[in-house]
């Protein structure tokens, strides 16, 4: 059984695209696991659900996902974050609009628990330090975590021999040992934060107990003009450039 693990679309339907595509290339997978934030910021919410309910998969809901429907207030969000937020609000049909309406904050697949941001606060948390990695892995039932939200590709390493956290960069292949607990973060599709302006994800081999890390270039040009023409906030294309 393989399945992709997914983070933060945010709307951007070219890197989610080449993102699938991507995945096709390395054969495929049985599973889309997605951790929420599929819309906001970019210019595509209506066709990035659609195109994600095309897949088999399973998801939980992120801050912008509840914002856009209006189960959260923007009131939390930067101004530019907001003004995007609105704009996707307005974007929603009915049934994109329930699809997001009906997404639970926290999953368990297997060993895995999925969140957007952390166990203890699944849509407000930003999961970025071994103290707060400890706490929230303390209150999962699974042995595993994946989390979105930051947007930043992140490995949390728990060992039973050597019982503290870790945080280390996510290498490009992981391979699940009994002796240890995990919290991992794939990166965004969408709206990379790590300096690197390329899609980010994984694909897990549940039967090989092994995770790959994939980033995959896309036309940044081309959302970015798309921004343009939308009159979303410039701020939020140019990020695009820079993967911040
Ligand atoms: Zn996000």
């Amino acid at each position: 059984m393989r399945c992709a693990i997914i983070a933060d679309i945010h709307s951007n339907l070219v890197a989610f695209r080449a993102v699938l595509d991507d995945i096709t290339c390395r054969g495929g997978v049985e599973e889309i696991w997605c951790l929420g934030d599929i819309v906001g910021y970019g210019p595509n919410p209506r066709e990035c659900i659609e195109l994600l309910r095309e897949y088999r998969h399973c998801g939980v809901a992120g801050n912008h996902d509840w914002a856009a429907i209006r189960k959260i207030d923007v009131s939390d969000f930067n101004p530019v974050a907001a003004e995007a937020c609105n704009w996707t609000a307005a974007r929603l049909d009915e049934s994109s609009f329930a699809y997001l309406d009906a997404l639970p904050l926290v999953l368990e697949r297997g060993d895995f628990t999925l969140v957007h941001g952390s166990p203890d606060a699944p849509i407000e948390e930003y999961l970025l330090s071994s103290y707060r990695a400890m706490f929230n892995l303390s209150s999962i039932s699974t042995r595993h975590c994946l989390v979105g939200h930051s947007h930043i590709p992140m490995l949390f390493v728990f060992s039973t021999q050597y019982p503290d956290y870790r945080l280390v960069a996510l290498p490009d292949e992981i391979c699940l040992d009994c002796s240890e607990r995990l919290i991992v973060n794939p990166g965004s599709v969408g709206q990379p934060r790590d300096g690197d302006p390329r899609a980010s994800y994984m694909i897990m081999d549940i039967t090989s107990g092994s995770l790959y890390h994939y980033r995959v270039e896309y036309d940044i040009l081309s959302v970015q003009e798309k921004m343009r023409c939308e009159g979303l906030p410039s701020r939020l294309a140019i990020r695009l450039s820079y993967g911040q």
